[in-house]
């Protein structure tokens, strides 16, 4: 199916989970030179912030058909249908499937994988929310400066949304709003097979990738505003030409 604005939908089944297949929205770039970007949410079923971001940039791409006319979209929406009907973060194994790009033991991140593995991206941005944070954060991969990032969180942060101060997990944590991976953690998730959906994403499709989390405490149209907001500055970063270009 294809939009008047130049839209494309495709739904993929897979034979093992006919039931929740999963929904890929593309729309073709219409000048050079062209910029491939993947747009992905849901991949934990209970987080409901991203997949309504994606959706609201859907209706907006749908209606402003000749914005960003340098890229080519691919949009994931829901990665993980089958927890999003229940309000699950995992699948109906109770595996999460963001850990599974390592042993790629689920249907779905083989079914990702199948959709996008062959693909390289000029930028990668996976939509989450997280259930115990008070305000917005994000992460980048293995990136060279914060410029970016903090630009984005400077943004959030004048808009009166709050920023998360301080996330702790096993390697890393938050310093005001920013998860900087390193690419050694990559690996190291990698060899204990641990590895997630976005850390995949950077090895593998793309050395622009970033995780944008809201807290899911708070108005939900707040919470989609912001994380509209982020996704069209990293976007549109990738439009403007680079310094010195
Ligand atoms: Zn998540």
């Amino acid at each position: 199916m294809t939009t008047s604005s130049g839209l494309s939908l495709s739904v993929k089944p897979f034979p093992e989970e006919e039931a929740h297949p999963l929904w890929h929205i593309t729309r073709k770039a219409k000048k050079n030179p062209v910029r491939r970007v993947l747009i992905t949410s849901g991949i934990h079923g209970n987080e409901p912030g991203g997949v309504e971001t994606v959706l609201a940039f859907i209706r907006a791409l749908d209606a402003e058909p000749d914005r960003y006319p340098n890229i080519e979209f691919h949009i994931l929406p829901l990665l993980n249908p089958w927890g999003w009907t229940r309000n699950l973060r995992f699948n109906s194994n109770g595996t999460d499937i963001n850990r599974d790009f390592s042993s790629f033991e689920s249907v779905k991140a083989r079914a990702i994988r199948t959709l996008v593995g062959q693909m390289r991206f000029d930028l990668v941005v996976n939509l989450h929310e997280d259930p115990e944070a008070t305000g917005f954060y994000m992460y980048q991969y293995a990136r060279p400066d914060k410029v970016l990032c903090r630009q984005i969180i400077e943004t959030v942060r004048q808009s009166g949304f709050p920023v998360e101060q301080e996330i702790r997990m096993l390697l890393l944590k938050t310093e005001e709003g920013l998860i900087d991976a390193p690419l050694w953690g990559l690996w190291y998730m990698r060899l204990t097979r641990q590895l997630s959906f976005d850390n995949y994403c950077r090895l593998e499709l793309s050395i622009n990738v970033f995780t944008l989390e809201t807290p899911m405490q708070g108005p939900m149209d707040t919470r989609v505003a912001v994380q509209l907001k982020a996704l069209h500055i990293l976007i549109q970063a990738l439009c403007d030409p680079l310094p010195g270009a």
